[in-house]
C-alpha cells in the first residue's frame, strides 16, 4: 500500500531525512517513535507534501503511484488522511463545506457522482454523534476556535466521514490529555479493517495501550534504526532511546 524507499528530505538546508525505508501493507498499524528531533514530524508533513521539504532522494509510492509528485488534494483525494497535532484553522470554510467537497474529490477520481446533500448531511449527523461532537460545528469555519480536544474529535470525524485508506497520524510531544488519547484511539480502533492502513508518529506509549501496532519502528538522526512488534513500544519505555545504536 504505502512504500517509502530511501527517503532524504532537507529543511532549510538542513538534512533531516537520512534514507527511510518503510513499507506498510494494507490492514498494518505502524508506530513511528523516536528522540525529539528525529524527524518524526518531518516525516509526515513530507508524506503530507506541505511546502518547505526539499525531497533530495528516495520515493514514495501509494498503490504505485508516485505520492511524491501529487498535490495535497490529490492525496488526500486518493484516500490519505494526515492528522497533525496542531490542525491549522480555516475560518470562513464551514466543517460541513470541507467534508463535501473532499468526498466529491474522492467520488471524482473514481468516476462517481456528487454525493446528494441531504443524504450526505444525515450522514454526517449520525458520525458527529459517534465522536459526541456539537452538531452546530459542523456549520463553524474549520477548528475556527475549537479548543484542543474539539480539535481531536473534529479530526476523528472527519477519519469517520472520508474512511480513508491510509491514516497518518503525527500525535507528537505533550499536549494530548487523558481525554484527547481516548478520542484517538477510539477513532482509530473504529476505522482498522484489513484495507486501511495507519501510521502512527508518537511518543506515547501510552497511546499504544490503546491502540496496538503491528509494526513499531524508531526513528533517530533521520533514520529508522530499530523495527519490531509492540515489545519494542515497552522496552522504550522501560529504558529510553539510549541503549539503541545511533540513538541521539
Ligand atoms: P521530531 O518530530 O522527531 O521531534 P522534527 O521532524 O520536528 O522532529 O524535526 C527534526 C529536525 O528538523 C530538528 O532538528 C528540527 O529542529 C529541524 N527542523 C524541523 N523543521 C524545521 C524548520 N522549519 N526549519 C529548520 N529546522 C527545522
Ligand atoms: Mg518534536
Ligand atoms: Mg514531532
Amino acid at each position: 500500500m504505502l512504500e517509502i524507499k530511501n527517503l532524504h528530505a532537507r529543511v532549510e538546508g538542513k538534512d533531516i531525512l537520512k534514507g527511510i525505508d518503510l513499507t506498510v501493507k494494507p490492514g498494518e498499524v505502524h508506530a513511528i517513535m523516536g528522540p525529539n528531533g528525529s524527524g518524526k514530524s518531518t516525516l509526515g508533513h513530507v508524506l503530507a507534501g506541505r511546502d518547505g521539504y526539499e525531497i533530495t532522494g528516495g520515493s514514495v509510492t501509494f498503490d504505485d503511484q508516485a505520492l511524491l509528485e501529487l498535490e495535497p488534494e490529490e492525496r488526500a483525494a486518493l484516500g490519505i488522511f494526515l492528522g497533525f497535532q496542531y490542525p491549522v484553522e480555516i475560518p470562513g470554510v464551514t466543517n460541513m463545506y470541507f467534508l463535501k467537497a473532499a468526498v466529491n474529490a474522492q467520488r471524482k477520481r473514481k468516476g462517481e457522482p456528487e454525493i446528494d446533500a441531504m443524504e450526505f448531511l444525515a450522514w454526517v449527523r449520525e458520525q458527529v454523534k459517534t465522536v459526541k461532537m456539537d452538531v452546530a460545528m459542523l456549520h463553524r469555519g474549520i477548528n475556527e476556535g475549537f479548543s484542543g480536544g474539539e480539535k481531536k474529535r473534529n479530526e476523528v470525524l472527519q477519519m469517520l466521514v472520508l474512511r480513508p485508506r491510509l491514516m497518518i497520524l503525527d500525535e507528537t510531544d505533550s499536549g494530548l490529555d487523558i481525554d484527547a488519547l481516548r478520542i484517538v484511539s477510539e477513532g482509530i480502533n473504529a476505522m482498522r479493517s484489513p484495507d486501511r492502513s495507519v501510521v502512527l508518529i508518537t511518543h506515547y506509549q501510552r497511546l499504544l495501550d490503546y491502540v496496538e501496532p503491528d509494526v513499531v519502528h524508531v526513528l533517530a538522526g533521520g533514520r529508522i534504526v530499530r523495527s519490531g512488534g509492540p515489545e519494542l513500544a515497552r522496552e522504550l519505555e522501560d529504558r529510553g532511546y539510549g541503549w539503541l545504536d545511533n540513538a541521539a
